[in-house]
């Protein structure tokens, strides 16, 4: 019965309430033993993200490499102070809260899906591909794109794009997860929703990029690319990173 009757909930509706729980779970760990550097929160642990313990943080829902990036930017761009033009591809919610105070910005947001889960996302200005985006060349300063490009069917023609709109001197931070045992990309069209699940991490996942492998494309798309390790010059264990995360970072 009780199954039934979950089964009649809509998904949007399941996420936003599991996500209303995670809020709630997160007053009864009152603590200072871990600390979200986005919204300031404070908590004796995260929350738990599907087998990763204690990553979410239960205010702003800010996960490892969302805290890793936005102490990067806070770091290393202007992008909070600065008369900047900046585009996020599917915006998460955490980041862009505190990205859209900067008023002096440009501040492109976009995604192919208009549909979003407003509890972490955010409807994006611009429905768009990232394989044909509507901005002449040269044009942002900032590009952020995370956990897209293994979504994306011609992911190269992405990187093309990404790198047409990018400005001479600017920065983008492309983050997507990496299989840490091999050097090769695993990409495999024919295979079934099942096996993606099971082989690359996800149902919707394309493929399972490798550091080496995702780096060559980016290059072989006209990026300078680097993997930095800024992880390693933050406090890992009270900002919950993941140790083996570095940033990928593209130039032009
Ligand atoms: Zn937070």
């Amino acid at each position: 019965m009780l199954q039934s009757i979950k089964s009649l909930i809509p998904l949007k509706l399941k996420i936003n309430l599991y996500y209303q729980m995670i809020r709630l779970r997160g007053a009864l760990d009152k603590g200072n033993n871990v600390e979200c550097n986005i919204c300031g929160s404070h908590f004796s642990r995260f929350s738990d993200f599907g087998s990763r313990p204690s990553v979410l943080c239960p205010t702003c829902f800010s996960l490892e490499r969302h805290r890793l990036q936005f102490a990067y930017l806070t770091q290393h761009s202007g992008i909070f102070t600065d008369a900047l033009k900046v585009l996020h591809f599917a915006p998460e919610k955490c980041l862009h809260e505190k990205i859209s105070q900067n008023k002096k910005l440009e501040y492109e947001t976009a995604d192919l899906l208009i549909q979003f889960i407003d509890i972490i996302e955010v409807k994006p200005k611009h429905q768009m591909s990232i394989t044909d985006i509507k901005f002449p060349d040269n044009h942002f300063d900032i590009i952020l794109c995370n956990h897209v490009l293994e979504h994306v069917p011609d992911d190269k023609k992405a990187m093309t794009e990404l790198l047409r709109v990018l400005k001479p001197g600017g920065f983008g931070i492309l983050q997507v997860p990496i299989n840490l045992k091999s050097d090769d990309i695993q990409e495999d069209m024919s295979l079934s929703t099942a096996d993606r699940a099971k082989y690359y991490g996800s149902p919707d996942h394309l493929r399972f990029y490798a550091e080496k492998g995702y780096m060559q494309r980016l290059r072989e798309a006209g990026f300078q690319v680097e993997s930095n390790p800024f992880a390693q010059t933050l406090d890992m264990d009270r900002l919950c990173l993941m140790k083996t995360e570095n940033l990928i970072i593209v130039r032009k």
